[in-house]
Parts: C-alpha cells; sequence; structure tokens
C-alpha cells in the first residue's frame, strides 16, 4: 500500500513538472487543442460542458493531458465547515468528504488526467481566514488518494510579506500538489510585496503549481514551481471574487495577442496604434507565417487566430524554459528574455515615436530573487532578536 502511494504520488508530480497548460472554456477546447504539445502541454477546461469535452478528447487523444475545473471560487467563499462546493444546474452544493470524493471520481470517470478540487474562495485579513485555510488542507489530507490537486483560490493578500510565510506552511503541509490561483481586481502582480511573494512561495514549496495565471507562469517555473496553467482569455488569467452571476461569460470578444517580445498580452487596437506609421512587427509561428500582428480584426475567426496565435507563443517560449535546467540555469535564462523584452520596448518607444512605458509587472521580474522563507522552527527563532 505504501510504495503504491509513492509511486501515485512520483506519477501526478510527473504529470505536472515543468508542464504547462492552457486554461480555456470547453467551447475553445477545440480551437486551441492542435497547437498544445503532447509531451510537455495539456488543456484545463472550464464551463458546464468541461466533462463532456474531456471525455472526448480524451478518447480521441488518450496521450494529451486534460483536466477541468470548476471554478468554485467564481460562486462561494470557504468556511471552515465547507471549504468545497459545486455549482451545477440544480444549484449550490456543499461537498463533505463524501461529496468531494465523488466529485473527483466524477472528473476521473470523464477521463480527466488528473483530479482538481472544486475549492471556495480563500479571502484575508477577515476573522477566522488563516483558520478557512487550514480546514481547506486539513479536509483535502483525509482523501486517500494520490491522483489530486488541490487548487487554492487566495485573495492576493495572502502572498503579502504578513501572511506569505503562513500561505508557504499550509502548502507544504498538504498531501496534496496544490494549485495556487491568486485572485485580485485586475492583476495581481501590480500589487505591492505579491511578485516577491509569489517567488519566496515558488522557492519554499516543491509541489506547487501556479493555476489561472499568465506570463507569471515562467517567473514562477523559473523560481521552482512544478508547472503552471495560463488562461487564454484576461478573465482566466487571474483569480475572481464570488460575485452573484458569476461565470455567464458575456464578454464581448476583441483579439488580444501575447507580443511575445515585450512578454505581454496587448489589444490590437493598441498595436495598429503604435504601428500607423511604420511597418508592423511580424510573427513567425503556425498561425501567423510571418504576418503582422496588427492584422487581427474582431470578426470570429479573427479573435480564434489571435487566441492560437498566443498559445503557439506562449509554447515556444516554454519550450525554451524546457531546455534549461531547473535553478539557475532557468533562472538565468528568464532573466535574459526580461532584458531583452525591456529592449525591446525602448526599440518600441524609439522605432514609434510614442511613449511605450515598461510595465511595473516585467519592472519587479528584473529585480533579484528573494530567497526561501525559513520553515516555522526558523522563523519563531527570528522573531526572538527582532522584527520580521
Ligand atoms: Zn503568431
Amino acid at each position: 500500500m505504501r510504495a503504491g502511494t509513492r509511486a501515485g504520488t512520483e506519477r501526478i508530480d510527473e504529470l505536472l513538472r515543468d508542464r504547462l497548460l492552457i486554461m480555456v472554456n470547453d467551447r475553445s477546447a477545440i480551437n486551441v487543442l492542435p497547437y498544445v504539445p503532447v509531451r510537455r502541454g495539456g488543456l484545463v477546461l472550464t464551463g458546464a460542458a468541461a466533462p463532456a469535452r474531456c471525455r472526448k478528447i480524451r478518447n480521441a487523444l488518450p496521450e494529451t493531458v486534460v483536466v477541468m475545473d470548476h471554478g468554485s471560487h467564481t460562486h462561494r467563499v470557504a468556511t471552515p465547515e465547507a471549504p468545497f462546493g459545486l455549482m451545477s444546474d440544480r444549484g449550490w452544493r456543499d461537498l463533505d468528504l463524501s461529496g468531494l470524493e465523488e466529485i473527483l471520481d466524477g472528473q476521473r470517470t470523464n477521463g480527466a488526467s488528473y483530479a482538481v478540487t472544486p475549492t471556495c474562495f480563500i479571502p484575508v485579513d477577515e476573522a477566522g481566514s488563516a483558520q478557512v485555510l487550514a480546514a481547506t488542507i486539513a479536509q483535502a489530507n483525509q482523501l486517500r488518494r494520490v491522483d489530486t490537486v488541490v487548487v487554492l483560490p487566495c485573495s492576493w493578500r495572502w502572498l503579502r510579506r504578513c501572511s506569505v510565510s503562513l500561505l508557504a506552511e499550509q502548502v507544504r503541509a498538504c498531501r496534496h500538489p496544490v494549485a495556487l490561483i491568486m485572485q485580485s481586481d485586475g492583476d495581481p502582480l501590480e500589487r505591492n510585496q505579491v511578485a516577491e511573494g509569489l517567488r519566496q512561495l515558488c522557492r519554499s514549496c516543491p509541489r506547487l503549481v501556479l493555476w489561472r495565471t499568465d506570463l507569471a507562469a515562467f517567473d514562477a517555473m523559473a523560481h521552482g514551481a512544478l508547472g503552471a496553467a495560463v488562461g487564454v482569455s484576461a478573465v482566466l488569467r487571474h483569480g475572481v471574487a464570488p460575485q452573484p452571476g458569476n461565470g455567464g461569460g458575456g464578454h464581448k470578444p476583441h483579439p488580444v495577442v501575447l507580443v511575445r517580445r515585450l512578454l505581454r498580452y496587448h489589444r490590437v487596437a493598441t498595436l495598429q496604434d503604435w504601428f500607423a506609421h511604420i511597418d508592423p512587427w511580424t510573427c513567425d509561428c503556425a498561425i501567423c507565417k510571418g504576418a503582422a500582428l496588427t492584422r487581427f480584426s474582431d470578426r470570429d475567426a479573427d479573435v480564434i487566430a489571435a487566441l492560437q496565435h498566443s498559445v503557439c507563443e506562449l509554447y515556444a517560449l516554454h519550450e525554451d524554459l524546457d531546455a534549461t535546467l531547473a535553478g539557475d540555469e532557468r533562472i538565468g535564462w528568464w532573466r535574459q528574455q526580461l532584458a531583452d523584452a525591456w529592449e525591446y520596448h525602448r526599440l518600441l518607444a524609439t522605432q514609434t515615436g510614442t511613449e511605450v512605458s515598461f510595465p511595473k509587472v516585467l519592472q519587479s521580474w528584473r529585480r533579484q530573487s528573494p530567497v526561501a522563507l525559513p520553515r516555522a522552527e526558523e522563523r519563531r527563532g527570528q522573531n526572538r532578536s527582532g522584527p520580521s
């Protein structure tokens, strides 16, 4: 039994390690699937039809990693009694341990490569939120299975200096790999201390995956995260606080593209402004084949092509990351990408005669990497000698 458990643990870690997943609504999954490399990619499906879509893809392509995320954190705040739950067409259901097992088994029955917990949102700064986090991990640790990733959808405030050590302790206490979602209105990494806190967390927690994110996936993996899942749309690139009526979609599609040189997503309209009077930058990915990045209109076909372009460029960047050795070599590679991006921002400003600011997130990634967080017992020793 024990040997089997260990083998299972290795298997799920090997499925996650250095793998970049694309998080996508079940309706768009087919559009991106052809551009997902089997060995180092995969899909996280969201949306009501995710189970059926997962089953279909896995039946047709059994080697492709596909999992699903019910997005429970967009519906409910976790409580110590009910950290897990699920929204279905019959309404909301709190999940006890057997209910949770049933949902995780259901994901596997529908072909998911591993199960993903339907965890509710974990806020901070409110009475008892540390208790909620601890209860989430404690309940997950009662699961007698080795095929599960525990999603932790946390407020960005958990990443601040005052709370990141507590978060790290709980992630390390988890028997399962943990997929961290950072919630914020807008980009969580623009909040103070978050970029540094995330790096410390990645360095301190060997079984951490960054989930529902953007290019932060690369900063996290450079700093020791096991893997990551990048969203195809803005709403899937960070966590969302629970609100009535969430998950309905209804956003207006406008083409957004990943500009790999700038390590940044931009609206095509912004690129069109920049390149109004000079030759636009082109792209050599499998979709663009040398065409200009400014060409995407807001027609459906162009919105899909823009999405496919971004997936191709993400995997091109990931191929480079994957070719490096984890540790100093990978961090060095990432620092070089950031240095190049800084040069490209300068070049763009010169070429276009406009002001192109270097984004705050990229600035914070250019800073020196922090060291790993001390373990709890070391921290208590430090606290005696002065403020933390
Ligand atoms: Zn392209």
